[in-house]
């Protein structure tokens, strides 16, 4: 075997002096001072708010997503004082599937709803996301225009989470959002899943985006998400597939016609327009007016924002009765033994509960004693 190492001449294991690296912090960088965020009290929240301050408002936010438990509290005594300046909007939930041309439409609505004046806040619910990656819904990149709009406030959606973690913050964010006098609110989701139904009890009309193209629209839409929809708009309807968007919004409304009578005595309507180029969309802000105005005349408008508002105080409950079951230290040391010995079936189902139950009750019961 030849051995180069050998020849006199051979480089290749001679080691070079390096020379020094320079540091990696720029020592002639002067430290900047930044002063550390002043606490606000409740009062200095509720008062930022109520003037539309957007710095305060979004700290707010800030802190109605934030885990600590004090920041949970003192969001809640902030919602709490803006309560009863909540409430005159409307609140409009935009759900389609990726690509649908949410950001794009919700830029062009966004635009004309400002035109009639008022301040727009786009909020968003998607438990799947997470700050990092930079495909959180209502993220202001996506919005060009009204990003910079000095009437509109997109806020992401809250980091993930529990689907009802996520929705609540998000519910809970309207409120401080009307406060500050944002009279339009859009709540945006994807429309795949559980997070409909989740927008759908928060907001007063709900705007379905649908794609034509596939010839058989109807296919992958869930009928429970189409039971929902207030009115289902079918984009990009333009160029060569303005009849493709045609003929889907007509086999929608068929299938509408199928569905029992909505609640509301409102029929959902089916458009098709491009929010690329801008078409059809003054017909769509018509339709949500219209609806407004007419479950506004029958009564239903307030008895569905009752009926939210229940909803949301049973949903709290069953989120913090969940929480402290699981977060309890008893509990969870419990619960793979537990769990084993069903697998094995040492235990029924209905036992392995009442056990892990009746121990949870009890440490409670030691608690308050
Ligand atoms: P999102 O994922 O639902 O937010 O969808 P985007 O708004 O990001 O749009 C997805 C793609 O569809 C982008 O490439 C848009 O340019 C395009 N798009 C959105 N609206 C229209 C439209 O009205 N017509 C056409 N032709 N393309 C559109």
């Amino acid at each position: 075997m030849e051995h180069p190492e050998n020849n006199e001449a051979y480089k290749g294991l001679v080691v070079n002096k390096g020379i020094i690296q320079p540091a990696s912090v720029n020592p002639y960088l002067k430290k900047i001072h930044r002063p550390k965020k002043v606490e606000l009290s409740v009062n200095d929240y509720v008062e930022g708010i109520l003037k539309g301050n957007v710095t305060i408002l979004s700290r707010a936010v800030t802190l109605v997503e934030s885990l600590k438990p004090e920041h949970h509290t003192l969001a809640q005594e902030v919602i709490e004082k803006c309560l009863p300046h909540a409430g005159n909007s409307i609140r409009i939930g935009i759900s389609g599937v990726p690509g649908a041309g949410k950001s794009t439409s919700i830029d062009v609505f966004g635009l004309h709803v400002l035109e009639r004046g008022g301040k727009l806040a786009v909020l968003a619910i998607d438990p799947s996301s997470e700050r990092s990656k930079g495909s959180i819904l209502g993220d202001k990149t996506r919005m060009e225009q009204l990003s910079v709009h000095p009437s509109s406030f997109i806020r992401p959606s809250p980091s993930a989470g529990s689907l009802g973690g996520v929705a609540r913050k998000t519910r809970e964010t309207i409120i401080l959002c009307e406060a500050a006098g944002y009279d339009k609110i859009f709540v945006e989701t994807v429309g795949v899943g559980q997070s409909e139904t989740a927008v759908h009890s928060m907001v007063d009309f709900f705007l379905l985006i649908q794609l034509a193209g596939t010839g058989d629209e109807l296919q992958g839409i869930k009928r429970g998400i189409m039971e929902m929809a207030d009115g289902i708009v079918i984009n990009k309807a333009d160029g060569n597939n303005i009849d493709k968007a045609k003929l889907a919004a007509t086999q929608f409304r068929n299938a509408l016609h199928l569905f029992p009578a909505p609640d509301s005595g409102w029929l959902p309507q089916v458009l098709t327009y491009s929010g690329f180029y801008n078409l059809g969309v003054k017909e769509i802000w018509d339709m949500v007016y219209n609806y407004v105005d007419f479950v506004k005349a029958n009564g239903y408008f307030d008895y569905r924002r009752n009926q939210q508002s229940k909803y949301w105080m049973y949903e709290t409950i069953n989120e913090q009765l969940k929480d402290s079951f699981y977060n309890n230290e008893k509990i969870g040391s419990m619960l793979e033994q537990k769990e084993q010995q069903v697998l094995k079936a040492e235990l029924t189902s209905f036992v392995a509960a009442k056990n892990l139950l009746d121990t949870y009750f009890e440490e409670l019961r030691k608690r308050s004693t």
